[in-house]
């Protein structure tokens, strides 16, 4: 389970120099496996073996030259609510505004860690600069160069040092699928969770300010068992009404993180948009299994619109990861909700699902041989064995002489071929090519 680190502070401090400082070594190789880069505010860091998500709360508001003072609290208040630590960042070249004295202020009332950065300190007449900002009341900071990386070193050390130990759910502990319910506000979480588990079970208090680490419920309904990670999250909606991608984001990622397999359920009236896109990646990267649900069915109109069509235009935004189940359902109506969590006990069952390795490549070496990578500057790839690797979500090697010939249309074209032989409905499953 990580720890989630939220960076905050008004526009143009450099909140995302220094989370791509953050995030640059790993994501470099995710991506080069993945090929694409979905969500640029969300990423895993680690430092000193401890890993951990970083978000740049920033990067979730567009147009920062008219952003409103209101909109910065509002995502420091989010962030104080759901992130484990907070960065503050600050700009030396700016010195302290009225905006910072808010934020400020905010912060020091706050019982997580707060680190404050004070950033673009580039040289050392800055490092005098800098300690104008013991005026904002937050004790010690560090002055760092997002630009050079200068200071973020120690600045890191004490990072991994003030986050919390995070207790570890493994298999082995609890072997029922954890599903998240996840999506935009409004979209019928809280509909489709009551419906499921029936609303005695879903008594809303305000737990508010209270720690909501961990907060797994086992359920056992209509004979599938399961735990349901997070319904506080949905539960203390009330507070935040705001329908934007921040919110979404911020709210999504703990549950998420914990869980199997993620239910995303997308409102049928509003169609499948950046939220819902973002909630999906962010999904996807964790490689977490997906079912997407598609609620509030009755209210569309059959006759303009086909579940053939919607499913269509929905895939389209999934591109590449399409090979996830689709569902239309009504959580008002109770319609196929039963048949939702059986599609979502059959994802988190495809998850599991490892191959011998002889059986794969009698399959997987053929077909190979029928498709062989193109050849690339009169080189020829020949891929001799394959295998899938014993972690703990679908990972696959193909040995070969050249990997770095193979590109991506042809790893894309293996995940296809794969995903047909073999059932991975609504997993993420990553491909490498490696030197015998
Ligand atoms: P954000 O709006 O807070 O995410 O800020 P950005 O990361 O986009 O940075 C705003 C501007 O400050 C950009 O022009 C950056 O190049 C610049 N910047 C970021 N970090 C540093 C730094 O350490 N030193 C200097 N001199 N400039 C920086
Ligand atoms: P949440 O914010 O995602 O938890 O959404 P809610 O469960 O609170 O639902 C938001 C609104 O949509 C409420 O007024 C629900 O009654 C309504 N709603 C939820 N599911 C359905 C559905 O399947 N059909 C219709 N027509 N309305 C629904």
């Amino acid at each position: 389970m990580n720890n989630i680190v939220a960076i905050v502070g008004r526009p143009n401090v450099g909140k995302s120099t220094f989370f791509n400082r953050l995030i640059q070594r790993r994501e470099a190789i995710v991506d080069s496996v993945s090929g694409v880069t979905r969500d640029r505010n969300y990423g895993k860091s680690e430092w000193n073996g401890k890993e951990f998500s970083v978000i740049d709360t920033g990067g979730y508001i567009k147009g920062s030259d008219d952003i409103f003072e209101a909109e910065i609290r509002k995502q420091v208040e989010l962030a104080i609510d759901e992130a484990d630590a907070i960065i503050f960042v600050v700009d030396v070249e700016e010195g302290i505004t009225p905006m910072d004295d808010e934020v400020a202020k905010l912060l020091r009332k706050v019982t997580k860690p707060v680190l404050l950065v004070v950033n673009k300190v580039d040289n050392a007449m800055r490092t005098n600069d800098a300690l104008e900002f013991y005026n904002l009341g937050l004790g010690e900071y560090f002055a760092i160069s997002g630009m050079t990386g200068s200071g973020t070193g120690e600045l890191l050390d004490e990072l991994v040092n003030v986050l919390p130990e995070m207790p570890e759910v493994t298999e082995e502990v609890d072997p029922l699928p954890r599903f998240c319910v996840v999506g935009r506000p409004n979209a019928g979480k809280s509909s489709f969770i009551n419906a499921l588990i029936g609303e005695d079970r879903f008594v809303v208090t305000d737990i508010a300010g209270t720690t909501r680490d961990a907060i797994d419920t086992k359920y056992n309904r209509f004979g599938f068992e399961f735990n349901l990670v997070d319904t506080a999250g949905i539960r203390r909606k009330a507070k935040v009404k705001e329908d934007l991608e921040f919110y979404s984001v911020m709210r999504s990622v703990r549950a998420i993180e914990n869980s199997d397999v993620c239910i995303l359920m997308i409102d049928a009236t509003r169609g499948f948009e950046g939220q819902d896109q973002s909630i999906f990646w962010l999904a996807e990267k964790n490689r977490k299994g997906i079912v997407i649900l598609v609620n509030k069915w009755d209210l569309v109109e059959k006759d303009t619109m086909s579940t053939r069509d919607y499913e269509r235009k929905i895939r389209e935004e999934l591109q590449p990861f399409t090979d996830v189940p689709i569902l239309f359902v009504s959580a008002l109506n109770k319609q196929r909700l039963i048949k939702a969590l059986e599609v979502a006990v059959n994802v988190f069952e495809n998850r599991k699902h490892r191959i011998p390795t002889s059986k794969f490549n009698d399959t997987m070496l053929p077909i190979i041989e029928h498709n062989p990578p193109p050849a690339l500057k009169g080189k020829y790839v020949k891929i001799k064995y394959c295998m899938q690797l014993p972690t703990p979500t679908p990972q696959f090697v193909f040995f070969c002489n050249l990997p770095q010939y193979v590109k991506d249309p042809y790893k894309r074209f293996i995940e296809n071929k794969l995903r047909e032989e073999f059932n991975f409905e609504g997993v993420p499953i990553e491909i490498y090519f490696r030197q015998k």
